[in-house]
């Protein structure tokens, strides 16, 4: 069985953002050389997602706005930012939209299902974080 890892880094130019990173994991399952197994991606930090689904401008603006209705920015208002921070929105945020995504390689393919793409979702940005690819198989 091989192995391949790989760490991609974001730095977003706005505190909310949804990015698609398909293109980028695609590229290293094409390094990886791997042709049957499983590839696991997920966000390194606590304020950011990965997640599956659908590459549609309309619905990431739901998303963005029902999360915004669920966990609203607030300085003031999470026990979590007695610490001194602002982003208790942020973690909550995440813990909603999951932390990663496992997707089946078949015949040196992402196997996705209809309309299936994978998205960072970023909810305190303007900073460099890291995702993780992790793929295994042969
Ligand atoms: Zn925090």
């Amino acid at each position: 069985m091989k192995s391949y890892t790989a760490y991609i880094t974001m730095n977003t130019k706005k505190r909310y953002e949804i990015i698609n990173i398909t293109q980028m994991v695609e590229e290293e399952l094409k390094k990886s050389q791997i042709k049957e197994g499983i590839c696991l991606v997920n966000a390194m930090h606590i304020t950011a997602s990965v997640f599956i689904n659908d590459d549609e401008s309309g619905l990431h603006k739901d998303f963005l706005n029902w999360l915004e209705k669920l966990a609203p920015y607030s300085k003031t208002g999470y026990n979590h930012n007695l610490t001194g921070e602002d982003n208790g929105d942020a973690h909550l945020k995440r813990t909603i939209m999951g932390r990663e995504v496992v997707i089946a390689v078949t015949n040196g393919k992402l196997d996705f299902g209809p309309w299936e793409q994978i998205f960072y979702g970023e909810f305190d940005g303007q900073r460099p974080k890291r995702i993780l690819i992790k793929i295994i198989g042969e």
